[in-house]
């Protein structure tokens, strides 16, 4: 007994002890959770948004939902775009393959180098089965197995939105520092229901 509920919860992820410290350090009383409707709201005054995906939306072959949700936000006027973080998936240019396959145009694809001086005048980041390729660790902890690694800097957004089905780590095993930042909120669920859920959402709330 005597462990904290975020031990319990989470006590079995990360690769080590030290890691599930880390993680109970990190994220114990500072994660807030948003549901789909909340994210819409952000969406609906926001006059920028980048997308940024990783290897969760391969896992839920969320592709055409996300290029669908873009469509929209480009529709209703909105500059909207996607980072895309070179080393985001399992292969190289698996995100730039997907997108592609769901008719998303080239000139919405932005490299890291491109869109990360740009998150600064963004108003709302949606992360969507990203995780390291999102994590600040790798500019502030040198001990950890990412560090050196450039990522794509969305904390620096006016909101960032967080898409995964829970707070397990991704392919590097470690917390991520941005999910309990005061301005991330996590949209907890499978990528394809979670991204059609906004656009489901997003129709309603424009008719
Ligand atoms: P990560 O592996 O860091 O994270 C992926 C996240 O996706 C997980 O945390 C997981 O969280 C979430 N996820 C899994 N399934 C789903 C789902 N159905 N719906 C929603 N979310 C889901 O991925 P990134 O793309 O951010 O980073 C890639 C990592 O892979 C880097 O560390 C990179 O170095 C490494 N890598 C890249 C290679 C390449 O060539 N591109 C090759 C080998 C490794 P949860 O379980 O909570 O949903």
């Amino acid at each position: 007994m005597n462990r904290s509920l975020t031990n319990v919860l989470f006590g079995g992820l990360g690769t080590g002890d030290r890691d599930s410290e880390d993680m109970e350090d990190i994220y114990e009383g500072k994660i807030t959770e948003s549901s789909a409707e909340e994210i819409v709201m952000l969406m609906e005054t926001a006059q920028r948004v980048v997308i940024v995906p990783g290897y969760g939306m391969a896992v839920a072959q969320a592709q055409h939902a996300v290029a669908e949700l873009v469509e929209l936000l480009d529709e209703n006027g909105v500059d909207v775009e996607f980072g895309i973080h070179p080393v985001a998936g399992r292969m190289p240019g698996h995100m730039n393959a997907l997108l592609a396959e769901a008719d998303v145009p080239y000139d919405k694809m932005r490299e890291l180098e491109a869109v990360n001086p740009t998150f600064s005048q963004t108003d709302l980041v949606i992360v969507t089965g990203a995780n390291d390729v999102v994590n600040p660790k790798a500019n502030t902890d040198d001990s950890s197995p990412i560090s050196g690694m450039p990522v794509l800097n969305v904390r620096e957004a006016q909101s960032v939105a967080v898409n995964k089905r829970s707070l397990s780590p991704g392919f590097s095993g470690i917390p991520n520092p941005l999910f309990a930042k005061y301005n991330t909120s996590m949209l907890f669920g499978d990528a394809k229901e979670s991204m059609q859920e906004l656009v489901n959402q997003y129709k309603d709330a424009a008719s």
